[in-house]
C-alpha cells in the first residue's frame, strides 16, 4: 500500500496531529513512546499514580520503557554491523533506546507521518546518533529499500494500522535477509460478545486501526517465510498499565474504553517473534 493511499493519509493525519500530546508530556527523558506499558503489581501501581500526581507520569513512562526493553530481549544480540528496520517508528523512541544499547547497530525507521519523521531525526541528532540511525516518511507496505537488507525488524504497535497483515509480512520478507528476526508487538482483537465488539470498534475508530485477530498473526506470515518462534501474552500487565492511566487526572482521553478493553480481554496484548526462512525457488522442469 502506497503512502498516498486514502487509508494511510488518515493514519498520517492522526500522527501529524499528535505533537504536544500525552506521549510527549510523559517523555521527560526525550524518549517518546507510542505504545502500552507493562505493570506487575496493579494495586500498588494504581495507588502510586493516584497519590503521586506530579510523579505519576514518570511512573507511567517507566512502565512503557519496560515494554520496549522486554521486547528487545526477543531481538537477540545483534551481530556487529547489523541493520535493523523500525517499521512504524513513531517519534523514534524504540530506535533511540536500541541505538544506545547497541553502539554497533545501524537503524532505519519509517513512519507515515512527516512530522514524526522530522521529530525523530531531530532526536537522533540531539543524541549524536544520526549517522547510523535514520528516519524517513515511507510506507512499510511499499518500502524504499532494496531486498534482503535487514537482519532485524521491530514492529511495535504498528501492524494495527495495516489493513491486510499478509501485505506487511510479504514486504518485510522482501527487505529482510534469510534468517532475519522479526518482533511484532500488537493489540489483538479477541472480541466475542456485543460489549467487547463495542470496545474493539471504539478503538478502531479512535486510533484509525483495523485490529487483527490472533489467527492472522499465526497464519499470515507463513506464506512469505516467517516462522513463529516465540509468543508472549502481555495482556495482564498491560491491563494494569491502563488501570493506572485511568487513575490519572489528565490522560489521553482514550482510557475510558482502553482500560476495560484490556481488563475484559476483548483486546489482547501479544508479542510474536518470527524468523525468516527464505526457501530456494523450486526448479522448473526442463
Ligand atoms: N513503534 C512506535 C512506538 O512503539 O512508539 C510507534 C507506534 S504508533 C502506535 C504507530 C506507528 O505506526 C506510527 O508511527 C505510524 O506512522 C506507523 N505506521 C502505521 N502504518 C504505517 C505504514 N504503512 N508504514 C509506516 N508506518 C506506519
Amino acid at each position: 500500500m502506497k503512502i498516498d493511499s486514502p487509508w494511510l493519509k488518515k493514519v498520517a493525519a492522526l500522527y501529524d496531529g499528535k505533537r504536544r500530546d500525552f506521549n510527549w508530556r510523559l517523555a521527560a527523558d526525550g524518549i517518546i513512546h507510542h505504545h502500552n506499558g507493562l505493570v506487575y503489581g496493579r494495586r500498588s501501581f494504581v495507588a502510586r499514580v493516584k497519590k503521586n500526581a506530579a510523579g505519576a507520569e514518570k511512573i507511567i513512562h517507566a512502565s512503557e520503557t519496560a515494554l520496549s526493553r522486554l521486547g528487545f530481549g526477543y531481538l537477540g544480540k545483534p551481530e556487529p554491523g547489523a541493520l535493523l528496520l523500525d517499521a512504524g517508528c513513531g517519534r523514534g523512541g524504540s530506535s533511540l533506546l536500541l541505538a544506545a544499547k547497541y553502539p554497533g547497530l545501524a537503524i532505519r525507521g519509517v513512519t507515515v507521518s512527516s512530522y514524526q519523521a522530522s521529530a525523530a531525526r531531530a532526536a537522533a541528532r540531539e543524541r549524536g546518533v544520526s549517522g547510523r540511525v535514520r528516519f524517513s516518511r515511507a510506507s512499510m507496505l511499499a518500502l524504499p529499500f532494496k531486498k534482503s537488507l535487514f537482519s532485524l525488524v521491530w514492529a511495535c504497535e504498528s501492524t494495527e494500522h495495516v489493513p491486510e497483515l499478509r501485505d506487511f509480512f510479504s514486504e518485510m520478507a522482501r527487505v529482510a535477509r534469510d534468517g532475519a528476526r522479526l518482533v511484532v508487538i500488537a493489540w489483538v482483537n479477541n472480541a466475542s460478545d456485543a460489549l467487547s465488539r463495542g470496545y474493539a470498534a471504539q478503538v478502531d475508530k479512535a486510533y484509525v486501526t483495523k485490529i487483527h485477530r490472533e489467527k492472522e498473526y499465526l497464519a499470515d506470515g507463513v506464506k512469505s517465510g516467517w516462522e513463529l518462534r516465540e509468543k508472549a501474552d502481555l495482556t495482564g500487565p498491560t491491563a494494569a498499565y491502563w488501570a493506572g492511566r485511568k487513575a490519572l487526572k489528565s490522560g489521553s482521553g482514550t482510557e475510558s474504553f482502553m482500560a476495560p478493553a484490556f481488563a475484559s480481554r476483548a483486546l489482547l496484548y501479544r508479542l510474536y517473534a518470527y524468523d525468516l526462512v527464505k526457501r530456494p525457488l523450486a526448479k522448473t522442469a526442463p
